[in-house]
């Protein structure tokens, strides 16, 4: 008996050191062999090769650190290796020996730029882009683990072409105009530059060959002689600049005065300061009055840019817009404010859209079909709502008492969407009424003029059909 426990217990002891041999050659087999490898992933969306076109690539990798990425060009037997740009991000990790510890992710942001520029011996037609990633792992054959990413795209050198269609694109300083072109196939992106405002442009409905309308703008504070170009960018990131006829009628701006006095900043301020979290007091009521002019104005006109951009690729309206019924008109687009305190002036800023007051709380009507884009506290415009037209056109109602819409919701022209009031910065009663194209404020007066309507937009809708 005792015999044979002696030599169980030998037996068992090798069964132990055996599979303890086995389990290190597993992990070693894995560690060696492992198919384990970079992820790669292309972060822009590269359509095409053009002229010198950016490839912007993110290598990560959970268990290792990555070693090297290549980027290499081939075409009809040739290859040319891109220079590259890398961003290493590197978290410091557990010592290699604890494979079983958690890693963070190793990430590389490599960039590079590949076309006629980078590689003149590449010509138009098609070319292969092979992208490289290798990590420090014990992996195929202790030389790392590797991924290969290949892209086959086109190339194109000569830029796209753009017609321009319509002949009278008159714009008055701070108000739009519409102008309606023809681009040439892999234009992925056109419309109008103004100085530093692009206006896109959106497909012409009821027309052929790549026909697009776009609304532009010389909104307020741009001088009359800043050039405005017609720009189209194809797939492959050429891009062409062409010219259109244009006038831009000036005209002049009302000058105003506003006189602080403590009551009047007693008033507004503090409301508008419970509904910003965002401002810290200044310690005096004249320095709180002057952040909201200045900060919150500034914050308000970023956040009407972002809704801007919500908008639908084709026009939801089809007649004049409306106005708040029987109101008058307190302030209009352009008027330049100088805020005096106790004689002195302490700010300046301008008024960009229309103030209509009527009697208290009366019903805003939406002034044209759309889309509610946001409703709620927006600044100095108090409870706010933003309608959304198509093309880049929306309309915002301001200092409201009460909103009736929510977002999402497709509004009638003439519906009531709100009432009149006096939230944010204003001083008694009234409707702040704005027009943005493309998150940009410019003057309502002409959407509301069915002769500006019909010979500038209709007009064009139906001849370029
Ligand atoms: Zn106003």
């Amino acid at each position: 008996m005792k015999k044979a426990q002696t030599s169980n217990g030998r037996g068992a002891g090798l069964v132990i050191f055996v599979l303890v041999v086995l389990i290190g050659l597993v992990i070693l087999g894995v560690k060696v062999f492992s198919p384990e490898a970079p992820a790669i992933r292309l972060t822009n969306p590269v359509k095409a090769l053009g002229k010198s076109t950016e490839l912007r690539v993110e290598v990560s990798d959970p268990r290792h650190r990555i070693k090297a990425v290549s980027i290499r060009v081939e075409q009809k037997g040739k290859a040319f290796k891109l220079p590259v740009a890398v961003a290493v991000a590197h978290p410091p990790g557990p010592p290699w020996w604890k494979f079983w510890a958690s890693r963070p992710v190793s990430r590389w942001t490599v960039t590079a730029r590949a076309g006629q520029q980078e590689l003149p011996a590449l010509h138009q037609g098609h070319a292969r882009i092979v992208i490289t990633a290798v990590n420090n792992s014990w992996g195929r054959f202790f030389r790392g683990g590797r991924s290969v990413m290949v892209l086959r795209l086109p190339v194109r050198f000569s830029p796209p072409q753009i017609y321009v269609l319509t002949t009278q694109n008159n714009v008055t300083d701070g108000g739009c105009a519409m102008v309606v072109f023809r681009v040439s196939r892999g234009t992925v992106l056109s419309g109008v530059q103004v100085g530093p405002y692009f206006f896109r442009s959106y497909p012409m409905p009821k027309a052929k060959h790549d026909t697009r309308l776009c609304l532009f703008a010389f909104p307020y504070g741009v001088p009359p002689s800043t050039p405005a170009h017609l720009m189209a960018r194809d797939d492959a990131g050429n891009v062409t600049l062409a010219n259109f006829d244009y006038r831009v009628l000036p005209r002049k701006f009302h000058r105003g005065k506003i006189v602080l006095t403590h009551s009047f900043m007693e008033r507004l301020v503090p409301p508008i300061m419970s509904e910003s979290p965002q401002l810290k007091n200044q310690g005096s009521l004249l320095k709180n009055f002057l952040q909201i002019n200045r900060q919150l104005r500034q914050t308000d006109t970023a956040l009407l840019f972002k809704y801007g951009q919500e908008t639908t690729h084709h026009f939801l309206w089809s007649k004049p817009f409306l106005a708040l019924p029987h109101s008058k008109v307190e302030a209009g687009y352009g008027d330049a404010r100088s805020y005096f305190y106790h004689g002195k002036v302490v700010d300046h800023e301008v008024h960009l859209g229309y103030d209509l007051a009527s009697v208290a709380h009366a019903p805003v009507p939406a002034a044209n079909n759309g889309k509610v884009v946001f409703t709620g506290y927006l600044g100095i415009f108090g409870n706010a709502v933003i309608l959304d037209h198509g093309c880049g056109l929306e309309t915002l109602y301001g200092h409201l008492s009460r909103i009736d819409v929510k977002p999402g919701q497709t509004v009638r022209r003439g519906q009531t969407i709100g009432h009149t009031g006096q939230t944010g910065l204003a001083l008694g009663d009234h409707l702040h009424f704005g027009v943005l194209l493309d998150g940009i404020q410019v003057d309502p007066i002409e959407w509301w003029d069915p002769h500006w309507i019909h010979d500038q937009i209709l007009i064009k809708l139906t001849a370029a059909r």
